[in-house]
Formats: C-alpha cells, structure tokens, sequence
C-alpha cells in the first residue's frame, strides 16, 4: 500500500514474498547446518519488528544484532514463538553479564577481559546444565571486536569454567569476497583459533560467504544482506529477487529556458531549454550528495540524471527526455528497485549498496507488500512508472 497521500517525503516499500524467496535461496545454497539473519540496525532499515517475526514464521530461529538493545526489542517483537538464540555482536557493551541472562541474550565475546567477567558470572550460578551461554568472537584480521591470537593463547582451560560456548564467531576482511586468498588465510586463523577452546558451531560466512566456497561456510551463516536482496558482493549478482524499493514523490515540474541555475551555487545551468522535476529527496533523508553526481533516478520507466546537487530535503531530475506531460507532481520516480538496482546505484557512488540502504531505508516511510499485507502494493491512484 503506498504511504499516505499527505506525506511527501520518499517512501521505502519492502516486499516481504522477495525476502521469504531470498530466504529459501540461501537456506538452499548454504551447505552448513543454521541460517540465523541478521538485522541490527533496525534490519538494515527495514525495521526489525516487522522483519524479524516475518522471518521467525519464514523457520528462522537464530538472529544477530548488534546491541543489548536491539537484542531487548527483537526479543519483544518475536514474542513467545521461540526459543530464539538472539546473539549480540557488540558483546556487553555498557551492560553486565545477569542482564543479559535476565534478557535471554547471548553475548558475543569481544576481548579477554569480557570473557573474564562473564566467566566469574557464569561460576556464581553455575550447576550442571545452567552455565551461562556465550558465543566468542575471534579476531582474524579486522583488528576491531573479538579475541586476538595472543589472548587466545594466553588462556588456560579455566577460562572457560561456568560457561557454554555455543558459536564461535569470525569475520573476514573481505567479506564480499569470501574466495580471496586473503579470506583464506583468515579462514585458517579461524580454523586453528577455534580449536584452542571448547568445541561449538562456527560462525563465519554472511551473505556473499554463503555463495562462495563450501569450504567457508562451517555450521552457522549469518545472513543479512541477502535476505534484503542485497548484491553483497560479485557472487551473489542475479542470485536474488529484489527486494526493497525506494520513490521519491514529484514536488514539482517546470520547463525552464537555456541558462537557468539550478540548486545552490548554482549546481548546474541548463544548456538550453529543460524540463526539470523537483523531488523530495535530500541528505536528511539519508541520500549522500554524491548522488548528484552521476546519479539517476527511474520516472515513468526511464532514467533520467539528477542535476543542480543534493540539498537537505530536496534535488532535481532533468525530466527532459520524457514526452512533456508525462511527468507530474505528484508521481512517484525509482531511487532504487527493480528498475535501477540498489547495488548498482551505490556502485556508481563508490559506496557499498548497504551504506546506500541502511540511511536512506531509515529516513523513509516504510511499507510492507506481499506476506500478511495481502500482495496489493501501491494502487490506488499513485501514478508509477511502468518498467
Ligand atoms: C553485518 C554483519 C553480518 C551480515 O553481513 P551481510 O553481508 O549483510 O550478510 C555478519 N557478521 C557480522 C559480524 C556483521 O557485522
């Protein structure tokens, strides 16, 4: 359904059948035993109280966020539908260890000294079968969150006393190209690592991992991007349906003479005679400026530049190639979808295709087609483009 005809601003619309077949793709390329989904960051925009019970009904029972928060609120959102192992890639952050016992949070191990604390927590309440379950993080080349090698040694077999170990965790610094040789070493540092400490599932493909080698896909994938339809690296590319759709509405629509300035400084000055479409559409709303730079958007079936810059709220389409009148306020122009695909959108802008979703997913109206919505998206009356 589109969003309500007195909002302006650009309109997100999920298509929760898209996400249901991204989710059986995966589940059928994946060799290993678990597919748990990751949606921190409000599930990359989409918001995680929607997608993350879809998802649950989908047979997901494993998810990955990145806070204690965000972890409180799936849980809230899943309901009792579970059990549900929600684990928290951040680790404890500013919380202790009985909070997320008392959350049923399973906190992923960043450094030495977190796994000391939450072993001392484990000990206190320790009885057969009620350790305290954790999940550790290994650093195998990010030098960012998990435990280093020198750490790993250091360890004695008490470290692990009062706790459960139920996933070892590893990120490659080339996530998007799980079969590099770089990736590969980094898998054996994972390999040799999680053989210092008790055995558990490993952790190490996300999305485009899933579509590289089995040989990297271990027990348990962590899968955001895919399931949003996001091309997360070349191996993935025409793997998956799309999935999340941004628009834009047409503010306005004036034909202009030869050298007319268009947006601050001025950004641009027609050539000569345009018709331009004014969109509201800005940083504010998650869109980089450099998206006016080369960027594009889909008005009724064809592409068509931005010129003149990308303001707070607003920028502009040179709608000139269009038959006049084709184009009016009102409408509703393609940022990224099916017809303009979000990956090769942030291609163009030299960023990743999530670094284009997550902000701009964030600062729109979001709109769920498909699933329990009842399939009919956006009639009633928006004058689309047809692809
Ligand atoms: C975000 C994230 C993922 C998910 O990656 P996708 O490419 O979106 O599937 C997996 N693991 C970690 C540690 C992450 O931060």
């Amino acid at each position: 359904m589109k969003p309500d005809d007195a909002g302006e601003g650009p309109w997100l619309e999920v298509d929760l059948d898209a996400i249901s077949a991204n989710w059986r793709t995966v589940g059928q390329v994946y060799s290993g035993g678990r597919v748990g989904a990751v949606v921190k960051h409000d599930a990359y925009g989409l918001d995680a109280s929607r997608i993350g019970p879809w998802l649950a009904r989908l047979g997901c029972r494993h998810f990955w966020v990145d806070t204690y928060d965000e972890g409180v609120r799936l849980q809230a959102a899943l309901g009792d539908g579970g059990p549900f192992g929600v684990f928290v890639m951040h680790g404890l952050g500013a919380r202790d260890p009985a909070d997320f016992e008392a959350a049923s949070l399973i906190p992923v191990v960043t450094d030495a000294a977190e796994l000391a604390r939450l072993r001392t927590q484990g000990r206190a309440r320790s009885g057969p079968g009620c350790a305290m379950r954790i999940a550790v993080q290994l650093d195998i080349g990010l030098t960012r969150l998990g435990l280093n090698e020198a750490e790993l040694r250091a360890l004695t077999p008490q470290a692990w006393e009062g706790l459960e170990v139920v996933a070892w965790v590893g990120q490659l610094s080339r996530f998007d190209r799980p079969d590099d040789p770089v990736c590969l070493e980094q898998q054996q540092r994972f390999v040799r690592g999680t053989a210092a400490g008790p055995a558990a599932e490993r952790s190490l493909a996300c999305s485009a991992g899933v579509f590289g080698s089995p040989q990297g896909h271990f027990d348990h994938a962590r899968v955001g991007s895919a399931l949003y339809g996001v091309v997360a690296g070349p191996m993935v590319e025409g793997r998956l349906q799309t999935a999340v759709t941004l628009r834009a509405r047409v503010l306005r629509v004036q034909r202009v003479p030869a050298g007319t300035g268009v947006g601050y400084g001025p950004g641009w000055t027609t050539p000569e005679a345009r018709t331009l479409a004014t969109l509201a559409l800005g940083y504010g709303h998650g869109l980089l400026p450099a998206f006016a730079e080369g960027g594009h958007v889909v008005a009724r079936g064809q592409r068509v530049p931005l010129r003149g810059g990308v303001a707070m709220g607003l920028c502009t389409a040179d709608v000139s190639t269009l038959p006049e009148g084709q184009v009016r306020a009102g409408d509703w122009v393609e940022v990224y979808g099916a017809q303009q695909a979000l990956h090769e959108v942030a291609r163009a802008m030299s960023i990743s295709p999530n670094a284009l979703l997550v902000p701009t997913a964030k600062g729109a109206r979001r709109t769920y087609a498909g699933g329990d919505s009842g399939g009919a998206a956006a009639q009633a009356g928006a004058r689309e483009p047809s692809p």
